[in-house]
């Protein structure tokens, strides 16, 4: 589902991510960790082409994301093209980033009716379907400011969801959240991994890495220095930078 191969990416002098190499099967679940400033939200940004590589490569569903091949090179691809790509992969980010002037319901719609060109009633359907899987299908003529944050989480998610979307990626999606909001967040994303979606996870929730991914990805400085099953590589790192990273964390 997810290929990247050799990514590279540098702001200025700044190299912050000196090739990296993931793969990503369908229906798989992986999580990204690693100490602040390695270079895990700007590799999430890559893959939906939120930002532009230095180098390497990145396949999304077979098709190389955000570039199209024109005789021998690679040009960038145009803003309709890359907003068609990026309706594919759903994104949930730390701050909910909910429109504060529409309710949850017009949340969920506008996406569906503005890139999809689906019909209301249809959309409509969807999103109600989806607010009730989230737990919140009480909640669809709210404002995203009478909702709690972990409420906002899952609205946010089921926002990603209504795009029918075939990745889903997370950065860091319960940091914001009050401990006692995490849980409900963290339920509604092993439902959905448990239902087949391809997901990648920045996340500082260990127990959630173990216990819901199939593989962990640890990332420093810019490079994925350990890369293996959840369990493993959470329980029994191997490489004594991962284990410093644990041990300081737990
Ligand atoms: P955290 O756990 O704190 O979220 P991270 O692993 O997600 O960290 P990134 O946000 O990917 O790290 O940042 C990696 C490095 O790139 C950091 O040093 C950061 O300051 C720098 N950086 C990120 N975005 C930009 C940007 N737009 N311009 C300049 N530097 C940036
Ligand atoms: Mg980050």
């Amino acid at each position: 589902m997810v290929r990247a191969e050799n990514v590279r990416k540098r702001f200025g002098p700044l190299e912050v991510l000196k090739g990296v190499d993931l793969e990503v099967r369908r229906g798989e679940v992986v999580c990204l960790i690693g100490p602040s400033g390695s270079g895990k939200s700007t590799f999430l940004r890559c893959i939906n082409h939120l930002e532009t590589l230095d180098g390497g490569r990145i396949w999304v569903g077979g098709q190389v994301v955000g570039y199209q091949r024109r005789g021998s090179k690679l040009h960038e691809l145009g803003d309709r093209e890359i907003c068609r790509q990026r309706t594919e992969i759903g994104m949930v980010f730390q701050h909910f980033n909910l429109f504060p002037h529409m309710t949850v319901l017009q949340n969920l719609i506008e996406a569906p009716l503005r890139a999809l060109k689906e019909p209301k009633a249809e959309a409509t359907e969807r999103a109600l379907a989806l607010l009730e899987q989230v737990g919140l299908g009480d909640k669809a003529s709210a404002y995203p400011r009478h909702l709690s944050g972990g409420q906002q989480q899952r609205v946010a998610i089921a926002r990603a969801l209504c795009m029918r979307p075939k990745l889903m990626l997370f950065d860091e999606p319960t940091s914001a959240l009050d401990p006692e909001l995490v849980g409900d967040v963290l339920t509604v994303m092993r439902d959905l991994a448990a239902s087949g979606m391809t997901m990648i996870v920045v996340t500082h929730e260990m127990g959630f890495a173990r216990d819901i991914a199939d593989r962990v990805v640890f990332f420093e400085a810019g490079q994925a220095v350990e890369v293996g099953p959840a369990k493993q590589v959470i329980t029994e790192p191997r490489h004594a930078r991962t284990k410093a990273f644990l041990a300081a964390v737990r």
